[in-house]
């Protein structure tokens, strides 16, 4: 049964964090040169004022339903669940995986188009990794008729051809970054660079809940859509609340969407799939909430992974949506807190999930999502969830930008 509410009544809801100052408890804030303080402090206005004019509610939630595909599908999934052994848990996937372009990133694109829109910008630059980001800006950017410069590392640029191809087919101009390790970090300031020279006609669309205050903030009511559907929708469907909650987390994006609604429920456990990537014991992973230390990052107080010198350390991940030194700074809180729980899962452990759900079920989830397949594999494997559990899982994204990698790994060319 497909249930279809929770669009209307809880596109943006007020939350309780941050504080004035953009804090979540100790983390957040806003570290960043001067020049950027007026822009930052534009941005949270104008969007305070969004947030409250119903008729900007009013256009995000349609073009939600109309272009993007909003609700996206809850559904049990009773072919995996037999794979998780007896007493076999409940199963529900929240089915990000089937919104326009192919993950839950265009949610926060869409917001923050409109924004930028409204603040009479018609110029929206980004930075991308893998380019998922990119190619969902490039999207929103070609719906709105706004411009779109994306910056990308050039060797970045190599290993993800596929996605630049796609967001110049969209209009977007896609700029190499040649400096440094020619990568995402190297975007990033090349992307702040640009926004500090240009910040009168100019939106910098930021892709995660991470960055300086009002980001974390915005990108979290941007994703709130995911989990507030998904509380109606298992309603709907089980009369309850589920057992657990689990979604991959990169910076905490679609993590905080699946989260927030249920945040209030003390019955409902959050689980974070983090990035383990080789091992935790080897080094090479991206786990900043099990393995990190506080620090500033990208202008906000967070916990990252550093050095004993405090310099950034390398990461690894086979998800390239998870392979950041960082993570939001309303993770950070609620990982301190005890609200949410960490877990971290390897490339192996994440390969495991991507197969057991396509091999299952027929849906190929992206590698990211498929750390909280994989974190779910674990639990049950380990006899850690009680009969009768209840679990809504959050597929934040589909497969098919994997195929390359999945095919090296699962031996399937
Ligand atoms: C980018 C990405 C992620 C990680 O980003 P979050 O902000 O942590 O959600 C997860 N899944 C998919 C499919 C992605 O593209």
């Amino acid at each position: 049964m497909v249930v279809d509410h929770g669009v209307a009544r809880n596109t943006l809801r007020p939350g309780d964090f941050p504080d004035e100052r953009g804090r979540f408890g100790r983390f957040g804030g806003r570290y960043v040169p001067e020049g950027l303080m007026a822009a930052l402090l534009d941005l949270e206005r104008a969007y305070d004022a969004a947030r409250a004019d119903p008729a900007f509610v009013r256009e995000l939630t349609g073009l939600l339903r109309s272009r993007v595909g909003r609700p996206t599908l809850l559904h049990r999934v009773p072919r995996f669940e037999a794979q998780l052994g007896t007493p076999a848990p409940t199963v529900y996937l929240k089915r990000e995986d089937m919104a326009h372009t192919g993950s839950h990133k265009i949610n926060n694109a869409l917001g923050q188009g409109l924004l930028a829109r409204r603040m009479g910008k018609r110029r929206i630059i980004a930075e991308t990794g893998a380019g998922q980001h990119g190619v969902a800006v490039a999207t929103v950017s070609a719906m709105l008729g706004l411009s779109c410069t994306i910056y990308m590392g050039a060797v970045d640029m190599e290993r993800q051809r596929a996605n630049v191809i796609r967001m110049r087919l969209l209009g977007a101009e896609v700029r190499a970054v040649e400096t440094g390790n020619r990568r995402i970090k190297e975007a990033i300031t090349e992307s702040v660079r640009d926004w500090v020279s240009q910040v009168d006609t100019t939106h910098y669309l930021l892709g995660s809940a991470a960055g300086p205050a009002p980001y974390p903030r915005i990108v979290r009511d941007f994703q709130h859509p995911i989990g507030a559907e998904a509380r109606s929708q298992i309603l709907t469907a089980e009369g309850r609340l589920p057992d657990y909650v689990i979604a991959c987390v990169g910076g905490g994006s679609n993590a905080l969407g699946a989260f927030r609604p249920f945040m209030a429920d003390p019955g409902v456990r959050l689980l974070g799939a983090e990035a383990a990537g080789r091992g935790m014991a080897t080094g090479a992973h991206a786990a900043s909430l099990s393995a990190g230390s506080p620090g500033e990052i990208d202008g906000t107080f967070s916990y990252l992974l550093q050095d004993d010198d405090g310099q950034i350390a390398g990461t690894h991940s086979v998800a390239a949506g998870l392979d950041y030194p960082g993570v939001g700074p309303e993770l950070s809180h609620l990982e301190d807190s005890g609200r949410l729980t960490a877990v971290p899962v390897d490339d192996a452990l994440a390969l495991r999930g991507m197969e057991t759900l396509a091999h299952s079920e027929g849906i190929i989830p992206a590698l990211e999502s498929a750390h909280a397949v994989g974190c779910l594999l674990d639990l049950a494997e380990r006899g850690e969830l009680a009969a009768g559990s209840v679990v809504l899982l959050c597929l934040s994204g589909r497969g098919d930008k994997d195929l390359e990698i999945a095919a090296q790994h699962l031996g399937l060319c």
